[in-house]
């Protein structure tokens, strides 16, 4: 099987099986103690879990459903997040084009797991469905053509945004706006890239109860997994577990005139190809 890690109960797992019926793999047990239990741990010896994933049947393990999921990314040391990464989403926001990706950080109390509720602030939440990358070999001055050697995978993200906050002042407040707690879901596990050819090519989308908001093609990003990677870490080190979201599409609620605000009860989707669904209720 192709890797995919998920978190359960504080343990890593592995996931086998299909979209039909996904299994979950102790790491650690079924490593038999040579794999770590605790999955930020298991960034840094990802080319081993890649070979022992490679051993597992789709039968093995046991069922479990999505909401017994943990995030799979629970203590990034740095949490990155790219904004105005898609051409069209920077027009609806009224905003520049960026020259170089435009970075803030998410804060790691805001993470949620991957069907989280996500509790409201104010009447002016919103929402961002984002292609999250996660560093497996850290590195200072990475090269843009050694990118995806540095990076064990991808999940799925929200960058749910309190647009009152984040546009309090001039200039505006990213970070603090898009960390209140639980702001941050990601998940359901994280999909390993290695050999998937139609990784810079993955369709992402948001629904909101069943309505299709959000609905394109990562090959649509102004700067592409790589070239993040590769000036971020020219700048910061990169450590394994480090996560970056690298920004959304146009179709979110501050886009549309008048602009549409997540209520409570609203059931966010957000579906990255070659990984996964994750579900987030607003209360
Ligand atoms: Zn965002």
């Amino acid at each position: 099987m192709s890797l995919k890690l998920a978190s359960i109960q504080g343990r890593a797992q592995f996931v086998v099986g299909s979209s039909a019926e996904f299994r979950f793999v102790d790491v650690e047990r079924s490593s038999k103690g040579s794999l770590p239990s605790d999955v930020m741990s298991c960034y840094s010896v990802w080319q081993s879990l890649r070979a022992h994933a490679a051993t597992l049947s789709s039968t093995d393990g046991t069922i479990c459903s999505l909401e017994e999921l943990d995030c799979p990314v629970p203590q990034p040391r740095q949490l990155f997040a790219v904004g105005l990464n898609y051409k069209k989403h920077a027009e609806e926001m009224n905003s520049p084009i960026p020259a170089s990706p435009l970075t803030f950080a998410k804060f790691q109390s805001s993470i949620n797991t991957p069907c989280g509720d996500v509790q409201l602030v104010g009447a002016t939440c919103d929402y961002e469905s984002e292609l999250v990358i996660v560093i497996g070999t850290g590195g200072v001055n990475i090269a843009q053509a050694d990118a995806w050697q540095h990076i064990a995978g991808i999940t799925a993200g929200q960058d749910i945004s309190d647009r009152t906050l984040q546009y309090s002042g001039v200039p505006p407040q990213f970070s603090l706006g898009k960390s209140r707690t639980g702001f941050t879901p990601m998940g359901p596990w994280v999909a390993d890239m290695h050999d998937n050819a139609s990784r810079d090519n993955l369709r992402l989308t948001c629904s909101i109860n069943g309505e299709m908001r959000q609905d394109t093609n990562t090959n649509d990003m102004i700067f592409d997994i790589s070239q993040i990677v590769s000036y971020l870490s020219g700048i910061c080190q990169l450590f394994p577990g480090d996560a970056i979201f690298t920004g959304t599409t146009a179709g979110v609620g501050h886009g549309h005139k008048p602009p549409i605000y997540l209520q409570r009860g609203d059931i966010i989707e957000t579906t990255l190809e070659g990984v996964g669904i994750i579900r987030n209720r607003c209360v």
